[in-house]
């Protein structure tokens, strides 16, 4: 069986390693665009500081540890289409060269694109985003002599270039139309991330009309003030990259995603979909949502593999989210529901907070009306990422605060804390 997989990011990556395993005889190819090995985007913003940084390129993900295990990776090439009743692509390689890819299965992680407000003078000259670490190196070049510097939009990578740039000397100003990690963090969250946010990253709390500039860009302007910049960089989100999918016949659905069921099968069958370019499903409600969080898409993409091998198995962790990062030195948890995200959903909640002053946590239990735990957000000043797989865990085996104490810290501390808070922890 010829398994082929158009994308090098984690969805594929993860698509091409279950495949790998789940139907050993089989072929398994990755076709990509991008010229390098595959790295992690969050983070990206590193480039930046160190253009030449090694260390957003993770070890598993390489071109050469993938070809050990029998998986062939293939660079610097694009699918333009094909024809998945008769199963073949249609690529074209950096010479322009045109080729066909023949499949049995076929798996689809293409990835979002960045979506920028389209305001008079996006298309100046230095105006940016960031999507790769090509892109990354890039504009390290061109941000060299420009400052101040605007970021639009206060998602993770929004605050964490703000930060890198601020590193490099800029002077930086962040532009948000509500708050800090509006989606993900409760509002008395986004407030302490702030709180601890150096004094000379500029907050404005405002809404971008237009960029300013004739041959280049001069400012940002809000409804309210110009603010003077030699670069604005839109931070502002991704949509569904579904350009392929579309020629090829695959649905989309409301949200702009190809739809995929919960083996991430697309309405061709055979045909799968993972990661930034497909729609979710809520957890709670099973609506549809997008999902664009690199650990959904490897999940996603560990799912797919095993339907493209033939296992009926559906995991059941495919649509839980989490995110962490370290910002301003402190790791930012967010995993599951926030009080906004469940909103959309329709489902109401009750958020409960915990706070350990000594170590600089503060903690957000997000729960249904009902207490059954669906999310959950830590800021604290180390073991983040242990803490977070540990609400996830929770989030999973569907406790209620009540119930079962929340978390099983081995950090002792965050374990007196949440006892004192929440009553014995088995
Ligand atoms: C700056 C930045 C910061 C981020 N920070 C975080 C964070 O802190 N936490 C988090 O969880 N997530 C973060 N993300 C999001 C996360 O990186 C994405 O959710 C994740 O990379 C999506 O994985 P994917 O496999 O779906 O697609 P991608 O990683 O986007 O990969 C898409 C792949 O498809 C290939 N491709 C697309 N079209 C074609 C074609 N026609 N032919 C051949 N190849 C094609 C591309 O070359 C690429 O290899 C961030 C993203 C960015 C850009």
């Amino acid at each position: 069986m010829r398994i082929v997989i158009v994308g090098y990011g984690p969805g594929g990556v993860a698509a091409a390693y279950a495949a790998r395993m789940l139907a050993p005889e089989s072929e398994v190819t990755v076709l990509t665009e991008e010229r390098i090995q595959s790295h992690r985007r969050p983070g990206i913003s590193l480039a930046l500081e160190f253009p030449e940084s090694t260390n957003l390129f993770i070890p598993e993900w390489s071109t050469d540890s993938l070809s050990k295990r029998k998986i062939d990776v293939i660079r610097g090439v694009s699918v333009v289409g094909g024809d998945v009743r008769s199963r073949f692509l249609d690529v074209v390689d950096s010479k322009g060269r045109s080729n066909r890819a023949e499949f049995d299965r076929l798996i689809l992680a293409t990835g979002g694109k960045p979506v920028v407000p389209q305001i008079p003078g996006v298309n100046l000259p230095g105006v940016f985003t960031i999507q790769t670490l090509a892109d990354t190196r890039r504009i390290s070049e061109s941000l060299k002599s420009a400052s101040p510097v605007v970021i639009v939009g206060a998602g993770f990578s929004g605050l964490e270039t703000a930060e890198r740039l601020r590193n490099l000397g800029k002077e930086v100003h962040l532009v948000v139309r509500s708050r800090v990690l509006r989606r993900l963090l409760e509002e008395p969250m986004s407030r302490e991330l702030v709180a601890r946010m150096p004094r000379d990253i500029h907050l404005h709390t405002k809404s971008p009309q237009s960029v300013a500039g004739k041959d280049h860009v001069t400012g940002l302007v809000t409804e309210d003030e110009t603010i003077n910049a030699g670069a604005v960089m839109f931070m502002t989100g991704v949509v569904p990259s579904v350009s392929l999918a579309q020629k090829l016949g695959l649905a989309v659905g409301p949200l702009g995603g190809v739809l995929v069921d919960t083996k991430m099968e697309s309405s061709v069958p055979g045909v799968y979909a993972v990661g930034d370019c497909a729609e979710m499903k809520d957890t709670l409600t099973g609506k549809p949502i997008l999902m664009p969080v690199g650990s959904a898409a490897a999940r996603a993409g560990r799912q797919a593999g095993a339907s493209a091998a033939g296992k009926e198995k559906v995991y059941p962790d495919v649509f839980l989210r989490l995110q962490y990062d370290r910002l301003f030195g402190v790791d930012v948890v967010c995993a599951g529901h926030s009080s906004v995200s469940a909103a959309d959903v329709g489902v109401e909640t009750k958020v409960t907070y915990a706070e350990d002053p000594s170590e600089s946590m503060k903690a957000a239990l997000v729960t249904t009306k009902e207490g059954r735990l669906i999310g959950g957000q830590v800021l604290t000043s180390r073991m983040g990422s242990v803490i977070g797989y540990q609400i996830l865990e929770r989030i999973q085996s569907g406790v209620t605060l009540d119930e079962q104490p929340l978390l099983k810290p081995r950090h002792e501390r965050a374990k007196e804390l949440l006892e004192t808070r929440l009553g014995p922890i088995g």
